[in-house]
């Protein structure tokens, strides 16, 4: 019998917590950002001198915290990845899911490691490991979030005249009426022709949802994202059921198994797949079979990642045909400073461009690390 060649073995590996600021408020059903973010990033070194990167951007109102993403990567997963195989991802993932309880997002950064060092070795890009690109453009949804609406028209109408499309305004954070004013406005500013969507991020209550959704549908929404409580799940299938605007589930959906529940009782029309809920892009890639099965189309949602953990979604979207909604993967070149973001993705005509180059395909400014870098763990 003949064996598979041996891949390189992990031979270190470097938590950092980083600190970057925003550019702009941030507000949504579910809370605000302003100011600072955090997130983690996580390096692995190889005997074969290859690198592979990840990140980790939890948010405490909507999934868990930085310091227990690191302390997941530096305390239980490094055990379980030093002196493994890069390319044993999935028994290395299965391990991580044995090791450890929940802690998605910590999860998702250390296979992205694997798979970024696994394409370098292997002189293919991600989406290459992971059945070969359908598309090589990704259309690009920006998300209107500012309290300041005034701020936001204007961001919007430079945005539409460098190609960008599709506007996804975060509603719920303000009182209905300011919300129908706001759609108002934007509409009459972008014109028809633009692509408008709604996320609620939890904020309605079911028994206000149904009246408020109705009286927003008059503005041709593509979706309405998540507009109650993922608690309840009976409800937001009623509400999937009463309205001709398709529900996109968000919150409702982290795991499989969630998609496959939501599947199960018509919960939303569509899915809304990040890998920091997913715990990666193998599991991501299993609620986009789900997805598929079911008859509901998928859309690249976030947290608050940078252009690590864009990218590697990136790749998953460009290898996934269910992602027909588009992704919202602005944060590196619109809200991080730009001489903070320690890599840069393309973005041409309102599309995210798919790297082509091995593992990730994007260059790391490790200098930059240095300087964004608050705590360290190695
Ligand atoms: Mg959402």
């Amino acid at each position: 019998m003949q064996h598979a060649p041996r891949s390189p073995i992990v031979t270190a590996m470097r938590v950092r917590v980083v600190e970057n600021r925003m550019r702009m408020t941030r507000s949504q059903g579910s809370g605000s950002m302003s100011g600072k973010l955090r997130r983690v990033i996580v390096r692995i070194d190889t005997d074969g001198g290859i690198r592979g990167y990840g990140e980790a951007a939890p948010w405490t109102v909507f999934s868990g915290t930085v310091e227990a993403a690191a302390a997941a990567l530096h305390v239980h997963l490094r055990p379980l990845v030093i002196g493994r195989e890069i390319g044993r991802i999935a028994a290395i993932v299965e391990a991580a899911d044995t090791a450890l309880h929940g802690h998605p997002e910590a999860k998702a950064a250390l296979e992205m490691a694997l798979f970024d060092a696994s394409g370098k070795a292997l002189g293919v890009p991600i989406h290459a490991l992971m059945g070969g690109a359908v598309c090589t453009t990704i259309p690009l949804s920006f998300s209107l979030a500012n309290p300041d609406l005034d701020a936001d028209l204007t961001l919007a109408t430079d945005m539409a005249g460098s190609g960008i499309n599709i506007f996804k305004v975060k509603t719920g954070f303000l009182d209905h009426r300011t919300d129908m004013h706001r759609l108002e406005r934007i509409r009459a500013k972008l014109g028809d022709a633009t692509d408008l969507r709604i996320d609620y991020n939890q904020a309605l209550a079911p028994i206000s949802a149904l009246s408020r959704l109705r009286a927003m549908e008059q503005f041709d929404l593509t979706f309405i994202e998540q507009p109650i409580p993922a608690r309840y799940p009976r409800a937001m299938a009623a509400l999937t059921d009463a309205l001709d605007t398709p529900i996109l589930a968000d919150e409702s959906v982290f795991s499989p198994e969630d998609a496959l529940a939501a599947a199960q009782c018509g919960l939303a029309d569509g899915v809304s797949i990040k890998l920091m809920k997913s715990g990666g892009m193998l599991k991501a890639r299993a609620i986009a079979a789900i997805a598929t099965a079911a008859g509901m189309p998928c859309y690249g949602g976030t947290l608050w990642e940078g252009a690590i953990g864009l990218t590697a979604a990136a790749h998953l979207i460009a290898a996934t045909p269910a992602f027909t909604l588009g992704c919202e993967f602005y944060m590196p070149r619109y809200v991080f400073l730009p001489e903070q973001a320690e890599a840069a993705m393309t973005i041409r005509d309102g599309q995210i461009v798919v790297p082509t180059g091995p593992g990730l395909g994007i260059a790391i400014d490790e200098d930059i690390l240095d300087r964004i870098t608050v705590e360290s763990f190695d």
